[in-house]
């Protein structure tokens, strides 16, 4: 039993007489406590946001965090690509590089003719080599400014 107490609408001490409100997907479940002689509310207990609410809120900061997460990840594995990528071709870039001066070191008394079309094959090549390295290391800068732009 509960114990006896002043109603604030007709003063009469009293136990309240407890009407149940069933909770929804929006407010939880509360308990009106009413006068028995004015019929007024003299104070409700329960109540509030509903577990839905705040579930559905949950589970929208969860999957606006994972598609968030996931265009950084997808952005940060182009960025890894695009690094090793122009890795690469510095490495092919070097190697050219070195088989250019050997050969030009063999070269040096132009006496063979097939070397020094060996040669100026090489030089075509690490030109070429360097165009795309610059070429992948734009991408990969225009791309890192993106993303701290985007962050
Ligand atoms: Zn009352």
């Amino acid at each position: 039993m509960e114990d006896k107490i002043t109603c604030n609408h007709c003063h009469k001490s009293t136990t309240p007489r407890l009407w149940h409100i069933k909770g929804n997907f929006f407010t939880r479940k509360k308990i009106q406590h009413i006068c028995p002689f004015c019929g007024q509310t003299m104070y409700e207990s329960g109540g509030g946001v509903g577990a839905g609410i705040i579930l559905s809120g949950l589970a929208i900061l969860y999957f606006s965090f994972m598609i968030f997460s996931q265009e950084s990840n997808h952005e940060n594995a182009k960025l890894n690509e695009l690094q090793q990528k122009v890795a690469h071709q510095q490495n092919e870039l070097n190697k050219y590089k070195d088989l250019y001066l050997s050969l030009l070191e063999k070269t040096k008394d132009g006496k063979s003719p097939h070397l020094k079309k060996q040669v100026n094959a090489a030089q075509t090549r690490v030109e070429k080599l360097k165009k795309r390295l610059d070429e992948a290391q734009l991408e990969f800068e225009r791309l890192s400014r993106e993303i701290k732009n985007n962050n």
